[in-house]
């Protein structure tokens, strides 16, 4: 990443540190607005904090997080070695899931953080951080287990390790393909660098 995108980035952070454009600014302890590698292939994209995450101002520090842990040490990463966001950058109350008018306040964030670390591969966890950038209301479990081509980079969607956790016939076996499919993703691509990304609408 070159200084200014890295610059950029931070400029960025310190904005979304100060944002007031939904509701949630008013209940968040800290905003989360993402950890790891500017410079990284692999860009994990989650769907909002949690207790522990809105306590340290971090994405995935609780329980779904050290299974996330685990998952990337099984394709031989560690999360320093990867970018991690979420759809909404503040906790929702009492952990219910995020509204529509604050996804669309806070998209923009995303967007942007994706357009500057620009990874070859996006793996997106749960539902909303799918929909929101594969654009389809198909759930989960129907899209996981495939590579979609995505603004010339590629996407694999997989479940949410807070779902993994609650349990259910062969969703660990299912998350961990997913993350074998992406690691495989990334050895695969080749780097393509797209002079348009900056326009590119990826929420319209
Ligand atoms: N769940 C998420 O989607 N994101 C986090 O940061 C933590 C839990």
């Amino acid at each position: 990443m070159s200084d200014d995108r890295a610059g950029e980035l931070a400029a960025l952070g310190v904005e979304a540190a100060g944002c007031t454009r939904c509701p949630l600014a008013q209940s968040r302890t800290r905003v989360v607005f993402g950890v790891g590698d500017p410079d990284a292939d692999l860009m994990l994209v989650g769907e909002a904090p949690g207790y522990h995450e809105d306590q340290q101002g971090e994405p995935f520090v609780g329980a779904a997080g050290k299974l996330l842990d685990r998952l990337l040490g099984e394709i031989g990463r560690t999360r320093a070695q990867s970018y991690i966001a979420n759809v909404l950058k503040c906790r929702p109350p009492n952990n219910r899931d995020p509204l529509p008018a604050e996804i669309e306040a806070c998209s923009e964030y995303l967007r942007r953080q994706l357009v500057l670390i620009d990874p070859k591969v996006v793996l997106t966890l749960g539902n909303f951080a799918t929909r929101l950038l594969l654009k389809r209301d198909t759930g989960i479990s129907r899209l996981r287990g495939q590579v979609y081509p995505w603004w010339n980079r590629l996407l694999v969607p997989t479940l949410h390790p807070a779902a993994v956790l609650r349990g259910g016939d062969g969703l660990m076996e299912q998350v961990r393909a997913d993350f074998a499919l992406a690691h495989r993703a990334l050895a695969e691509a080749t780097a393509v660098a797209d002079p348009a990304a900056e326009q590119l609408g990826l929420f319209e």
